[in-house]
């Protein structure tokens, strides 16, 4: 058993509020939002970062895109608009190391950074 909890979502070991998925990706709820609309994109492949995505192949890596742009479409916030984060890497903050794409919407985010070196 694998102790990646992104994983484990892909799999139905863990709950999630499921917004779509297919044969490769999993799109859910964000446990923390940070957005009226915060939903998660995965790889159901494990896939540590994007550094790594080369190892699902190219034409996968555009997969997700699409699949990116459909789910936010599915989550209503395409015609207002959105944003689209993936964390990478440790000043970036990314938690979990399954790559995973952020889509935050429903409301206008603000500029992309609030301050300069914030982060911890
Ligand atoms: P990162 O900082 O790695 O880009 O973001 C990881 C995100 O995963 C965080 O926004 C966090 O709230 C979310 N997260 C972590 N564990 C879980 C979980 O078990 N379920 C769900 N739905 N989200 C999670
Ligand atoms: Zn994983």
């Amino acid at each position: 058993m694998t102790d990646c909890v992104f994983c484990r979502i892909a799999a139905g070991e863990i709950p999630a509020d499921i917004v779509a998925g297919d044969d490769e990706f999993v799109a859910f709820k964000d446990l923390h939002p940070v957005a009226p609309e915060h939903v998660l994109v995965i790889p159901r492949r494990h896939v540590a970062s994007l550094d790594r995505i080369g190892d699902l192949g190219e034409p996968a890596a555009g997969r997700l895109l699409a699949f990116v742009a459909l789910v936010a479409e599915k989550a209503g916030v395409t015609e207002g608009g959105y944003r689209v984060i993936v964390n990478t890497g440790r000043n970036a903050g990314q938690e979990v190391q399954h790559v995973h794409v952020h889509i935050l919407g429903g409301e206008p985010l603000g500029p992309m950074r609030c301050t300069r070196g914030s982060g911890s």
